[in-house]
């Protein structure tokens, strides 16, 4: 009852696998190009690669024998023994993909080694050898790929508009050109040259690819371990991206997808993101062979690693040094950005007083009387004890807290914020706040409010983190206190380790606030989610709480409640850079000082800062 399937039916069927589509045949052959050592790479292609895909290369070649060879199943000069598995430095290794695309397309083969005189060209069309004949040509391989699909018109129909499959080859393309900055690549469509990229630093390509505009944006990586060396760009934070546009990973210089990683990014970029902005980066991480496995995915897109948890921490440490030293990290909040300082002398320019205007028929005091009892003056009139919401603190309470925050800020202050010294008084300020008082945003980061003694800056993301941080950690013990629930109940798969990791949370996530079935084996339904939880957010709340308690499992156990409290209020903070309204920057400030410790981060930083008016009379003199 049992056939073997003929060579040529198997290569069509592994062809279903391997070439879905045009780019995936443009990948194939670009890979092969490079591991046969190739300085100069140019593709060509006609109809989004429906008509032709050309690779030609200036690499090894290949002898009379091996151009026969190559279009057999199996056929590979990469590998000889599964030990050589391990070993892996090439891109392909399986000696499937020219028999594959052979099967469903005609394919012409020129190739001519150094030590030869001659090349060899040889035709094959859907499996079938067509004919050979010797002839002239440069060394190197010229791979054209006609008619893709042209005997499977299933396929071919599926292919989606030339627009679209013509992106898919370019982002085959750019993938491959970044990993190889020190190879020639040109792009060549519909006969219009699109890229030519000459040899070049990786930075260089990225310019080369992106523009100009990239340069100042990018920040170098570079973290050498024995576990893995990293290296490549992070974009600066604030150029991060309302789509996840430009993020790759290579490792070993090959393209790979991984959430996994990608988590360690976002997380070492831990607020300094913008609302759900995604990050742009370049990054390399070089590994031992041995201890990856890239046979996970038809396409090598997806690979295992035998040590993920400390690729993951090594990256994210790594990230948070660059940034660090870049000027952009929280720790540095402190200390001026060069960029923004204005030069005050310059040696070419002539110095002008300034032409100032006056209105001679101006009158302050007509101005404030306009003005009236609102904004300015009753800021100063009516303290913040008059406001229904705000719990006042009584005395000892606030003799209490000031302890905990000066105590909390000196330990602090030894390493990371030396500036920061707030005084007794600035606390005591606080109910000096104005009851209608005038708010206003600046750049969607920060809220400033006048104070009696000057201006209070607050950190709209900290201040409201620590807002929520405090709330939820005091409705903890109360279980599901302040769940609301969802109208449509959500569905979250988890893998098997995770879900065993779940399991031994879900007491602690349950009381939070969240109300989880697990109808399925690896399924958990999400019935409810804590307060000020957005619904769209409810599968990323749940991974980061996840991801934390995988990352952090000691300092977790040691306060549970504490790094519960902290990751959801992370998670569903409102961000810089979203616009707040008067009535919801008022309601930020009422709760931040309603709060325990209304000035220190959950980070430990300072949510708000007082420019005392003494000070600003300073600067002015
Ligand atoms: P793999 O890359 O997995 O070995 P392929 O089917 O892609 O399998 O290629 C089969 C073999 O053909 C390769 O191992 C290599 O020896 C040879 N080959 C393919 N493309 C080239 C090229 N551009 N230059 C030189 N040799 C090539
Ligand atoms: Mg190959």
């Amino acid at each position: 009852m049992i056939n073997l399937l003929p060579d040529h039916v198997a290569n069509q069927i592994a062809a279903g696998e391997v070439v879905q589509r045009p780019a995936a045949a443009v990948k194939e052959l670009m890979e092969n190009a490079i591991d046969a050592q190739a300085t100069d790479i140019k593709l060509i292609i006609k109809d989004s690669g429906k008509t032709l895909i050309q690779v030609i290369d200036n690499g090894s070649g290949m002898n009379e024998v091996d151009a026969r060879m190559c279009f057999e199943r199996h056929a590979t000069s990469k590998i000889s023994k599964a030990e050589d598995l391990f070993a892996l430095r090439t891109k392909g290794f399986r000696g499937e993909a020219l028999a594959a695309i052979a099967a469903i397309a005609q394919v012409e083969l020129k190739t001519k080694t150094e030590e030869s005189e001659l090349g060899i060209q040889l035709t094959i069309e859907g499996s079938k050898f067509k004919g050979q004949e010797i002839c002239t040509c440069a060394n190197g391989t010229s791979f054209s790929i006609k008619n893709l699909f042209f005997n499977v018109p299933a396929r071919r129909n599926f292919l989606k508009s030339d627009r679209a499959e013509y992106k898919y080859i370019l982002d085959e393309f750019i993938r491959i050109a970044l990993a190889h900055p020190v190879i020639t690549f040109s792009l060549i469509n519909n006969e219009k040259e699109q890229y030519r990229l000459p040899k070049e630093t990786l930075r260089q390509r990225l310019v080369s690819l992106y523009g100009k505009k990239y340069n100042p944006r990018l920040v170098p990586v570079e973290e050498n371990t024995d576990i893995v060396n990293i290296s490549g760009f992070v974009c600066k934070p604030e150029f991060a991206k309302k789509s996840r546009g430009e993020q790759y990973f290579f490792v070993n210089d090959r393209f790979i997808k991984s959430s996994y990683l990608n988590h360690a990014v976002l997380n070492s970029m831990e607020g300094l993101l913008q609302g759900d902005l995604h990050p742009t980066y370049f990054l390399f991480l070089d590994i031992d062979p041995s201890k990856i496995d890239v046979n996970i995915h038809p396409t090598k897109t997806e690979i295992k690693f035998e040590d993920e948890r400390s690729v993951y921490a090594i990256l994210r440490s790594a990230l948070k040094r660059s940034l660090g030293q870049y000027n952009i990290a929280p720790s540095l909040d402190f200390s001026l950005n060069p960029e923004f300082q204005v030069p005050i002398t310059s040696k070419n320019r002539v110095l002008r007083t300034p032409n100032v205007q006056v209105d001679p028929t101006f009158n302050p005091f007509e101005q404030e009387r306009e003005i009236g009892n609102s904004a300015l003056s009753s800021g100063i009139n009516n303290p913040i004890e008059h406001q229904q919401n705000y719990r006042k603190p009584t005395n000892s309470e606030k003799g209490k807290h000031w302890e905990a925050l000066f105590e909390e800020i000196q330990d602090d202050m030894n390493t990371a914020i030396p500036e920061y010294q707030p005084s007794v008084e600035t606390v005591e300020m606080e109910v000096d706040i104005g009851e209608s008082r005038f708010s206003f945003q600046l750049q969607n980061k920060f809220i400033l409010t006048q104070l009696k003694s000057g201006l209070l800056i607050i950190d709209q993301q900290r201040a409201h983190t620590r807002v929520l941080y405090e709330q939820y950690f005091k409705s903890l013990p109360n279980k599901r206190p302040l769940s609301q629930q969802l109208l449509f109940p959500q569905e979250i798969y988890l893998s098997p380790g995770d879900m065993e990791l779940f399991k031994e949370i879900l007491d602690d996530v349950e009381s939070l606030g969240f109300d989880i079935s697990m109808p399925a084996e690896l399924c958990l339904m999400i019935n409810g989610v804590p307060f000020e939880t957005k619904a769209g957010e409810v599968d990323k709340i749940i991974e980061a709480l996840l991801d934390s308690y995988k990352n952090e499992s000691d300092a977790w156990k040691q306060d549970s409640h504490k790094y519960m409290a902290k990751n959801l209020a992370l998670s569903n903070s409102v961000k810089t850079g979203q616009a707040l309204n008067t009535e919801e920057m008022n309601q930020l400030i009422d709760e931040l000082f309603a709060c325990e410790m209304p000035f220190v981060s959950v980070h430990n930083k300072p949510t708000a800062i007082i420019l005392e008016m003494s000070e600003l009379f300073k600067r002015f003199q």
